[in-house]
């Protein structure tokens, strides 16, 4: 069989190189290519890496790879998770590597976790190739929807506790889910408050929002946009070696205007912790929203 190519790899290295990120390129020693497609929506390439494991890539983007992906898969789950007292319907857009949906269900309390991502190919080939993410989606309480999460958005009014959007970069498939639009959507689709319930004013949204470092512009903008849509907005970040500059960032938003979601409203003891988490814990779930000087004076 003819080993297969691909445009990113050449002397056995991969290089992200992108206009998102000019002027830097995150480069991996790749063993080999495990597959190659186009999907109906993008260039997918999962290749197993020499100290990284297994690498999703998309369009050329590096989506997760099997040694860092807890950092960003714990945080922008539990981040919006431990904000919120009871989650029971969770949503999650994008994510078709099912590693968000293995973090949700970690909450006991989630009756129902619903996933839709735009790309069968990813979800397909996530659960041949990556175990340890896809995982996810064989709990019983998991369901899964193949389309776009801005047309699946227009359906539900009222619906979740927690709705969490994982997806890819603004370039591409995902370029609807980072406008004023998408949080509307997300807006209606939460929980609406109500005298007799405790769901209602907790229902809240986390976002994929990029990195100060390169995007601090567009991410003024997205808080800006989510302020005029949701009395909270609020951005923190997470470490991770092989995303642009090593960190991302999330906009968590709540409906409620009196609610700190810089703060979890639960917390685990520190054995429990240990137990169920690589990355995040109360204390890390704090700090991720103390920012340096550059990005909180752009982001007061
Ligand atoms: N957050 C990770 C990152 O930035 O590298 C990506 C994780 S996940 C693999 C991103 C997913 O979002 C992909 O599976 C992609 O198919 C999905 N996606 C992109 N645009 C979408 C859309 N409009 N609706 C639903 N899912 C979308």
């Amino acid at each position: 069989m003819a080993e297969i190519t691909h445009p990113t790899i050449q002397d056995g290295w991969f290089r992200e190189v992108s206009p998102m990120w000019p002027g830097q390129a995150m480069s991996l020693k790749v063993n080999h290519i495990v597959h190659h497609e186009k999907s109906k929506y993008q260039d997918v390439l999962i290749f197993e890496s020499s100290d990284y494991g297994m690498v999703l890539v998309l369009d050329g983007v590096i989506q997760n790879t099997e040694r860092d992906e807890f950092a960003y898969q714990e945080m922008i789950t539990h981040l919006a998770m431990f904000a919120h007292p009871n989650p029971k319907k969770v949503l999650v857009i994008g994510g078709g590597d099912g590693g968000v949906l293995r973090e949700v269900v970690k909450h006991e309390g989630v009756e129902e976790a619903v996933l839709c991502d735009i790309d069968e190919a990813v979800i397909r080939l996530s659960k041949k190739y990556l175990p340890a993410m896809s995982v996810g989606f064989q709990h019983p309480r998991v369901k899964v929807h193949v389309g776009d999460g801005f047309k699946f958005l227009e359906d539900y009014k009222d619906t979740f506790d927690v709705i969490i959007t994982d997806s890819s970069d603004p370039e591409g498939p995902a370029e609807s889910l980072f406008k004023k639009p998408y949080f509307e959507l997300v807006h209606g689709a939460l929980r609406e408050g109500g005298v007799m319930t405790t769901q209602g004013p907790y229902a809240l949204s986390i976002a994929l929002s990029e990195n100060p470092w390169i995007h601090l512009k567009l991410i003024v903008d997205l808080k800006k946009d989510c302020k005029e849509v949701f009395p909270v907005a609020e951005y923190g970040w997470t470490t991770i070696p092989t995303y642009p500059s090593g960190q991302i960032g999330f906009m968590v938003c709540s409906k409620d205007g009196g609610r700190d979601v810089t703060k979890p409203l639960r917390k685990l003891s520190v054995e429990e912790e240990d137990k169920q988490f690589r990355y995040y814990s109360s204390k890390v779930h704090e700090a991720a929203f103390v920012l340096p000087k550059f990005a909180e004076k752009a982001l007061r």
